[in-house]
């Protein structure tokens, strides 16, 4: 269910409302707009009997959700959500947001090397895994602790935003002690005990679609991630599995405009999971501009031939300040 609270209502009166909600054992997400206050009502199973509501002082109208989702849609929050890491580092705010860096951390001095580029390309956001989803048992599985601590020093360093992936719930804790912003990967989109733990958590969550994932099973992810109380997230499209062959993933690009129009949750295109190949990197990540993304993420490193995972979709220094100059034309024409 949904309240919506007239234009002029009182905090008094939405506190009001809360208390009844809770009284009935549900939950309430407050969500203040522009215009109106907007409440969700979680933790009921079955429908809730509006008149508990509609009577009660400030409140416009409650409403039966028929949708699957509650707090994601823009019935409920028309406004578009900013998701904020602080001192000005936002996503959805209407710039352009650059999350950039290795695809995992290797050694302090390979992460420095893309970490001083990426600071002077203006971007705020570097990315880096210490806990690596790797498709081999046997293949690098990242630095893990160590790794997080080369990320503190950049973040302190170059006054970077680190999004930083965590794969289990107990990776959280030290994501969470290290990162800005914590990212879901692709395998563990619909890992729900894992969404649920971040939605408790301060941080920020980068919530990227699962491999095969149709769009509404991603946006129901997100509403884990929400319905726990974790209203700062970032959804990121990095592709799905085809019959292609000519590109590691398929890169679903009409996602960001079908992402828009039910939800308002900002979205990110990942072009470097999205195509796999280096050569498509940042012809794909000025499509995903075009189309509209609050932002970009892309794999750097300063010799990609080396590269301990995904060298093949990195994109060198020197291409990645190019690609920068690129999508930031395109997005000055956009917006
Ligand atoms: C990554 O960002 O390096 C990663 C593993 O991404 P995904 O989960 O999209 O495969
Ligand atoms: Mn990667």
């Amino acid at each position: 269910m949904l309240i919506v609270m007239n234009a002029n209502a009182a905090q008094g009166e939405i506190d009001h409302v809360v208390e009844v909600v809770e009284s009935l054992g549900f939950r309430a997400h407050v969500m203040p707009g522009a215009t109106r206050t907007a409440i969700g009502v979680t933790g009921n199973q079955g429908a809730v009997d509006l008149s508990h509501f509609e009577n009660l002082a400030g409140v416009a109208e409650a409403i039966r959700v028929t949708k699957p989702y509650k707090l994601i849609t823009l019935d409920l929050r028309p406004d578009r959500t900013i998701v904020d890491c602080g001192d000005g580092a936002k996503i959805g705010d209407g710039s352009l947001a650059i999350i950039a860096g290795p695809c995992a951390i290797e050694s302090r001095k390979q992460a420095f090397a893309v970490a001083e580029v990426v600071q002077q390309s203006g971007a705020r956001f570097f990315r880096g895994g210490a806990f690596k989803p790797r498709t081999s048992p046997y293949a690098f599985a990242g630095l893990g602790e160590e790794g997080l601590k080369i990320l503190r020093e950049i973040r302190e360093k170059c006054g970077l935003k680190i999004v930083t992936e965590a794969l289990d719930e107990s990776n959280v804790d030290l994501v969470e002690k290290y990162g800005d912003m914590i990212q879901i990967g692709a395998r563990n989109m619909q890992n729900f005990t894992l969404l649920k733990r971040v939605g408790r958590s301060r941080l920020p969550v980068l919530l990227k679609r699962g491999m095969a994932a149709t769009l509404e099973e991603w946006l129901l992810a997100a509403e884990y991630v929400m319905a726990e109380g974790n209203y700062q997230v970032v959804l990121c499209e990095r592709g799905v599995r085809t019959f292609a062959q000519h590109t590691r993933n398929t890169l679903d690009l009409a996602a960001v405009p079908a992402v828009r129009r039910i939800s308002h949750l900002p979205v990110i295109v990942d072009a470097a999971h999205g195509t796999g190949r280096n050569y498509m990197v940042t012809p794909l990540a000025r499509a995903g501009v075009a189309v509209g993304a609050d932002g970009l993420m892309v794999e750097v490193h300063a010799r990609p031939d080396e590269a301990l995972s995904d060298g093949a979709q990195a994109l060198m220094l020197d291409e990645y300040e190019q690609m920068v100059r690129e999508v930031r034309a395109i997005h000055e024409v956009i917006s």
